[in-house]
């Protein structure tokens, strides 16, 4: 699943520019998802006394609302982007507002001091108003969603990589930097995707058939674990693929 994130301030183009993009994606068919951040500190789909909020001030931890078009789950807090990522399976996932992670940005705005503001190495694209008067800015391309959106996702495709783990700074650096550092050498071209560690297919672990990041460290405590037991049974081989599989409780 690749990931990238549009951000910008307020009417800079943020919405109109992701419109466009899935929009293009879409007629190209792939599958996309997207994830809206909401920066209006009180908000919430739910309202006070709804049988929803019933439920869950009664203790429910996770509501689901299930109409005859839509159904929302209600989480009671706020998800972390990787927590929120095990709903979704799309070619893409487009961000609108997201910072808080490492995945490649487009950056919408109306001047070049809003893209200052905003501008480090996980940037590939530039978008929104500023594309009226400028084709580049930084050596990064000045692009409009509205008149020039397939070239916008051309860019996209070809800078959009299959989502980095995005785990904290202090919890890994086994590819010698953290996520952000490695997505800014992707983007430049001194890195590929499979210089992260964590998925090189060597320890995997899966949970109702998607995988789940685990850091090295963790790799390494199942490593032992698993192959501290099996190698004392029959059948075992050294180097051999292992599987091992856990269905509900024992
Ligand atoms: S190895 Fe992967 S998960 Fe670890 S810091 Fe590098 S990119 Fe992130």
């Amino acid at each position: 699943m690749k990931l990238f994130s549009v951000i910008g301030i307020t009417k800079s183009g943020k919405t109109t520019t992701i419109e466009n993009i899935i929009r293009e994606l879409r007629k190209r068919r792939y599958t996309v998802g997207s994830v809206k951040e909401i920066h209006f500190e009180a908000f919430a789909i739910d309202t006070p006394g709804s049988n929803t909020d019933r439920h869950r001030k009664a203790g429910s931890q996770l509501v689901t609302a299930r109409g005859n078009y839509e159904t929302d789950i209600l989480y009671d807090r706020r998800l972390k982007l990787p927590e929120i990522m095990r709903h979704y399976d799309f070619d893409y996932v487009v961000l609108e507002g997201v910072t808080d992670t490492c995945a490649p940005k487009i950056i919408t705005a109306h001047n070049t001091e809003e893209v200052d503001e905003r501008l480090d190495g996980t940037v590939f694209a530039i978008s929104g108003k500023l594309a009226n008067s400028m084709r580049e800015y930084k050596g990064l391309p000045v692009i409009s969603a509205i008149t020039e959106c397939e070239r916008l996702v051309d860019l996209v495709i070809e800078k959009v990589f299959e989502r980095l783990p995005d785990v904290a700074d202090e919890c890994c650096s086994a590819c010698g930097y953290t996520c952000t550092q490695l997505t800014e050498r992707i983007l430049a071209g001194k890195a590929a995707r499979e210089d992260c560690r964590i998925s090189d297919g060597r320890i995997a672990l899966q949970i109702d058939g998607r995988e789940i990041p685990i850091v090295p460290f963790v790799q390494k405590i199942l490593y032992n674990a698993v192959t501290g037991v099996v190698k004392e049974l029959d059948g075992y081989r050294e180097n051999g693929e292992i599987t091992v599989t856990i269905k509900g409780k024992l």
